[in-house]
């Protein structure tokens, strides 16, 4: 089980502050049902729980600073207990899944819409097929605001929705998108001369200076939902290994923004 997903997801590749792989569960445990999500939160503990899993496998991590206690005083300390107790396995793919081919923004390419051959925004010097968000194309010319719809209907429903910078009437088709907090990457949108960037997580100042100096247009969509799509690529992966597990992705939505008014 292990090994497939770290042919998929080599932590290698994972950022130097990143941390990634088996959080808590023995390698050895058997495992007959593998939930996917993106935040190891209570709600999804509670999901798995509920439905019997044996392992959980999840986008963000845990513990991504460390920590000097698991006692049930804090939230990731009771996460980490119930895990435990009723023997269920963590696993986690964060920036190693971000930068695979296929990975997490393959995945969020397809689910707005684009078609075609996707090449990575920000390549590794060593591996041009490998590496941080895609360009892509749509299958035709749509305007702005058409594209932030159909971008709206692919991803899965939150309350923040998706926000536009941009003239909705400007013609796109070529497209670049990164899963999850995108703005270190709005330069580099830019030098490739894409029509509209989609990405989480934009702030007013380095999106509003990005648009008045011409750049592309920007889509802002929910951080959760542009990560969300990759818990099906990644547990297509799982079954096409052919190992013998029941997978379901968890579609609770555990994007932090819950209500917009
Ligand atoms: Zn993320």
């Amino acid at each position: 089980m292990i090994e497939v997903l770290e042919a998929a997801y080599p932590p290698a590749r994972a950022e130097s502050w990143d941390a990634v792989g088996l959080v808590s569960g023995d390698p050895g445990q058997g495992v007959r049902r593998v939930l996917f999500a993106v935040d190891p939160v209570a709600a999804v503990a509670a999901e798995a729980l509920e439905w019997e899993a044996d392992l959980i496998v999840t986008h963000h991590p845990l513990y991504l600073r460390g920590t000097t206690s698991v006692a049930a005083t804090t939230p990731k300390g009771r996460l980490i207990r119930t895990l435990i107790k009723n023997d269920i396995a963590l696993y986690t793919a964060h920036t190693n899944a971000d930068v695979a081919n296929p990975g997490v923004s393959d995945a969020l390419a397809r689910a707005v819409g684009l078609v075609g051959d996707l090449v990575p925004l920000q390549s590794f010097p060593d591996d041009p097929w490998r590496g941080l968000g895609r360009i892509g194309e749509l299958p035709g010319e749509v305007t702005l605001g058409e594209f932030a719809a159909q971008a709206a209907e692919g991803l899965p429903r939150t309350s923040a929705g998706v926000r536009v910078a941009g003239d909705l009437s400007r013609p796109v088709r070529r497209v670049a998108v990164s899963g999850g907090a995108g703005d270190s990457l709005l330069e580099t949108a830019k030098a490739a001369g894409v029509d509209v960037f989609l990405t989480a997580d934009l702030r007013h100042h380095p999106a509003s200076e990005f648009v008045e100096s011409g750049g592309p247009a920007l889509v802002d969509a929910a951080h959760w939902a542009t990560e969300w799509p990759w818990l099906d690529s990644a547990a297509s992966i799982l079954r096409a290994s052919g190992v013998n597990v029941e997978t379901r992705v968890s579609a609770t939505v555990t994007d932090a923004w819950t209500r917009g008014y």
